[in-house]
């Protein structure tokens, strides 16, 4: 298909903001596209060139250079696409004006389809090392020469990522069921395939190439990230209980960073968020406890990825976690916060997806692969068939540092609900933490060595109160140490 008409979709779309109106637009269109097309253009409608979770490179175009390669191709000077662009504020209608108003004749009269902007732009997101940002510059002026004003519109949008069409995933899978299946009441067949294999342009394709029959052979794969399921919320044990069937297991919930941990097939271990996002590289030392603790050629496991206090070994408050999404020095990081995995799940092992094993199964599974160690541990978890046995297991939870418990189904069809919120989950949280109520004198008796920010000076002291009976100082618990900084 040729870009114009592209942009004809395009501005179709940026006119309207009904949701059955879009659908139907994009399910015109994508009738019209060969199944190669489908896929770069499903990426182009929501302004991206491939998945985030491929960790591929983003196009890395800033604003000024996006002026400078539409000056070059334009011939106007670049501080007066510079004053436009403040006036105006929006890039697209900065290329489309340019493009109007150019003062060079055009010298290609190449048309371009939407292959060639996908392509164009892939080649410039590879670019990297020295002369990269030139070679950027150079492959826009290139589209911009060939471009008409309103494909320079919305080709500078995608550029700089403003696209802005209010188009989402689901949006694109509901105009795919239209389009390929006739209604978009069809799309859960498509979503299911999506929540395994969160790539829209490869879902695209394979929707338009091989239909229902060949969604339904996606398969989760060690190195794509699953949608993750999620829990639904009460606040009555006896409620959460009847909702599940009498009885569940309750598992600690974790107050950390969700964390899918995939081993692939030349035994990479990747991390991916809640979000999706890959977050190998904030935790060096969570790869290589998984590598010891989990047994397996190829898998895919879930856990709560939680801050502990070196000196205690008490669990942290998530926020403490921030300190690994610093880009450099993550070896100091990993000193002075170091972490600990809490498992409970198990998606894939040894090229067999899970998804559809009931919960007892995956978690029996998880258990028979992972040896317990200094980081890697399971999620504490209980079978409880009472309210009693549930609220003084989330009370211990709390106590223990988490956030409650998340109380899971034991029935036949608690199977792994990707990308859903169910009730085959349902947390239970206590929404404060117990505190003191009064002060209290106690006595310091012993101290731990410090470690991370607190080496070579003390970590945790150990604090007694005197018992008169038996003219003895008995411990009560470990303390932290707030380190004070003076000038
Ligand atoms: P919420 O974010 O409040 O919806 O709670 C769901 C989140 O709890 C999940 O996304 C996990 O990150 C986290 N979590 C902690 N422990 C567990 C557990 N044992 N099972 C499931 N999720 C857990």
């Amino acid at each position: 298909m040729l870009f114009k008409e592209f942009c004809e979709y395009l501005k179709g779309l940026e006119v309207t903001s009904e949701r059955l109106r879009m659908i139907s637009i994009l399910a015109k269109l994508f009738k019209e596209l060969s199944p190669e097309e489908l896929q770069k253009a499903t990426y182009l409608l929501l302004g991206e060139l491939w998945p985030d979770w491929t960790g591929y490179p983003e196009l890395g175009v800033a604003e000024k250079m996006c002026l400078e390669a539409l000056s070059r191709a334009s011939g106007i000077p670049k501080s007066e696409l510079e004053k436009m662009f403040k006036r105006l504020g929006d890039i697209g209608r900065v290329a489309e004006l340019a493009m109007q108003k150019k003062r060079l004749a055009a010298l290609v009269a190449q048309q371009l389809t939407i292959t060639d902007v996908y392509d164009s732009l892939a080649k410039a997101a590879r670019a990297t090392g020295p002369g990269s940002q030139d070679l950027k510059i150079r492959i826009l002026t290139g589209l911009f020469l060939s471009a008409s004003p309103i494909e320079a519109k919305y080709i500078a949008r995608i550029v700089l990522g403003t696209m802005r069409l209010g188009i989402q995933e689901m949006t694109i899978l509901d105009g795919l069921a239209q389009a390929f299946f006739g209604t978009k009441e069809k799309r859960p067949i498509i979503e299911s395939a999506f929540n395994k294999y969160p790539d829209i342009g490869f879902i695209a394709r394979i929707t338009a190439e091989k239909g229902e029959d060949g969604l339904k052979q996606i398969r989760a794969k060690p190195g794509v990230p699953i949608r993750p399921m999620l829990a639904e919320r009460l606040s009555s044990p006896s409620e959460i209980l009847m909702k599940i069937g009498g009885e569940g297991i309750a598992e600690y919930k974790y107050d950390g960073e969700r964390a899918q941990i995939h081993k692939t097939e030349n035994e990479k271990i990747i991390i991916y968020s809640r979000r999706l996002e890959n977050i190998t590289n904030q935790y060096p030392d969570v790869v290589k406890a998984i590598k010891e603790a989990v047994q397996g050629e190829t898998f895919i496991v879930e856990g709560e990825i939680v801050c502990v206090d070196p000196d205690t070994g008490e669990l942290r408050p998530f926020q403490e976690l921030m300190h690994r999404k610093r880009k450099y020095d993550i070896a100091r990081a990993m000193q002075e916060y170091p972490v600990k995995v809490f498992l409970f799940d198990c998606l894939y092992l040894n090229g067999e997806e899970l998804l559809e094993k009931p919960y007892p199964k995956r978690r029996e599974i998880l258990e028979s692969i992972v040896k317990t160690t200094d980081i890697v541990e399971l999620a504490k978890a209980k079978f409880v068939k009472n309210s009693d046995e549930l609220e003084e297991f989330m009370l211990k939870a709390v106590e223990d540092g988490c956030e409650g418990v998340v109380v899971k189904s034991l029935s036949n069809d608690a199977i792994y609900e990707a990308g859903a919120r169910g009730w085959k989950w349902i947390k239970y949280k206590r929404d404060y933490k117990s505190e003191m109520m009064d002060t209290v004198d106690l006595v310091v008796v012993g101290a731990f060595h410090g470690r991370g920010r607190r080496s070579g000076t003390y970590g945790a002291l150990l604090v007694a109160t005197y018992n008169p009976q038996r003219d003895m100082f008995e411990s009560v618990c470990k303390l932290g140490v707030v380190l004070l900084t003076h000038n």
